[in-house]
């Protein structure tokens, strides 16, 4: 006989068995674990589940018979390697909305519900890591970096940590992010993913979505426990991704040129003694998706007149009906996740991303643009235009130098 299917879209009877969220209580045990799993359904306090959009190869992986449904992870051995936290952003309400500040003390802090059967899960792990890219080797061979033998390496391996983060929005919190009401927040949440999440628009008691997007990988440079001290340098770079440039090195953006450039002075500043913060943001296009910046790719090439920056939003809004997605609202959470309160270094042009940083209570002292010799030459055209649309820099392209073609021909 089939299973019978079980909707999730109205309260279950036995609502008593789900666990209380208050969220930005101040500490975890008060603030209640986030259970977003699916084998109790009446134990559920969240809308969505684990794993963005991998859930959905989770899904396969049942369909299939590969995995069973009921499987429960063993956490043995698997807890942060260093500490992070706990720092007063945490226990903010406000200050963030968009991840769970405890999400990676989850099997620690709730270990006695999960041996008494209860599936909670981390939303974030940290763990160490080298990492290896040619720019640092010749960043070490020009003389801009020098190995220490603890941050950099004489091999051109950095030390890291690096902490993986999944998204968890505290609806109300993201709701009151972009000024809107809760409600017509969850209801486009539920129109505009089909339908997926009944719940954002049936239960109004659940106030946890787990969205099925890419969350953000940090990378830390220097030691961690120097975070949330308020003498503490920080050089920080948040990095939207970009495969095409960041992984394959495609040369009509400036995305891993910038990110290489970052890095460096992430250890750079490590090496001062500081701390270096890459935020690494799955935001693929702007968050248009790389079908859409492919597209876009296209136009902008075979335009009458060329790839110029003069017209290279506009070519983006005719394709995605907007320039942008990124929604640099919800990135500061993550820095105030991180103790942070200062950042003495941003390595980044955009005020799309100062002005959030900023209005969020984070202040930022020294702004570091991309170095010329560092943008390839397809990557002029973006450049330009980012520069003439308020992009932070000392020297803003006329309309004359923005009308001259600069880009390849497909
Ligand atoms: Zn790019």
């Amino acid at each position: 006989m089939p299973k019978p299917i079980i909707l999730t879209s109205h309260p279950r009877r036995r609502a008593a068995d789900m666990p209380a969220l208050d969220w930005g209580a101040a500490d975890a045990r008060q603030r209640g674990p986030v259970v977003a799993t699916l084998g109790d359904p009446s134990a559920r306090n969240a809308i969505g589940t684990h794993a963005g959009s991998y859930a959905l190869y989770r899904a396969l992986a049942v369909a299939s018979g590969q995995l069973r449904a009921d499987h429960r992870p063993d956490f043995r051995n698997t807890r942060p390697a260093v500490p992070i936290g706990p720092f007063p952003a945490w226990s903010d309400p406000a200050k963030i909305v968009s991840m769970d500040p405890w999400g990676h003390l989850a099997p620690e802090m709730f270990a006695d519900a999960i041996a008494a059967g209860r599936d909670i899960r981390p939303s974030i792990a940290v763990t160490r890591a080298h990492i290896n890219m040619p720019e640092l080797m010749q960043a070490m061979r020009e003389g801009r970096l020098a190995p220490d033998g603890e941050v950099l390496l004489e091999n051109g391996d950095a030390c890291v940590t690096k902490i993986a983060i999944e998204p968890v929005w505290y609806l109300p919190g993201v709701a009151a992010r972009f000024g809107i009401g809760e409600t017509e927040l969850r209801r486009d949440l539920f129109e505009q993913t089909g339908g997926m999440f009944p719940e954002l628009v049936t239960r109004p008691d659940l106030r946890v979505f787990l969205p099925p997007i890419g969350g953000m990988t940090v990378y830390l440079f220097g030691d961690p426990a120097k975070l949330g001290v308020p003498q503490t340098r920080i050089a920080c770079r948040i990095h939207d991704e970009c495969n095409g440039s960041d992984v394959f090195g495609s040369d009509i953006c400036t995305c891993r040129p910038y990110l290489a450039h970052g890095i460096e002075a992430c250890i750079g500043m490590a090496q001062e003694g500081g701390v270096g913060v890459v935020v690494y943001n799955r935001k693929e296009g702007r968050a248009l998706g790389e079908v859409t910046k492919f597209l876009v790719y296209n136009a902008r090439k075979r335009q009458e007149g060329g790839d110029r920056a003069e017209q290279y939003f506009r070519r983006t809004e005719c394709v995605a009906g907007v320039q942008d997605m990124r929604f640099q609202e919800l990135m500061p959470d993550v820095l105030h996740w991180l103790g942070i309160t200062r950042i003495d270094r941003l390595v980044s042009m955009s005020n799309m991303k100062f002005a959030p940083i900023t209005e969020s209570g984070i202040a930022v002292v020294s702004r570091i643009p991309i170095p010329d010799a560092l943008i390839p030459a397809d990557a002029r055209v973006e450049m330009d235009a980012k520069k003439a649309a308020g992009y932070f820099t000392d020297a803003v392209p006329d309309a004359a130098e923005l009308a001259i073609a600069k880009g390849r021909g497909l």
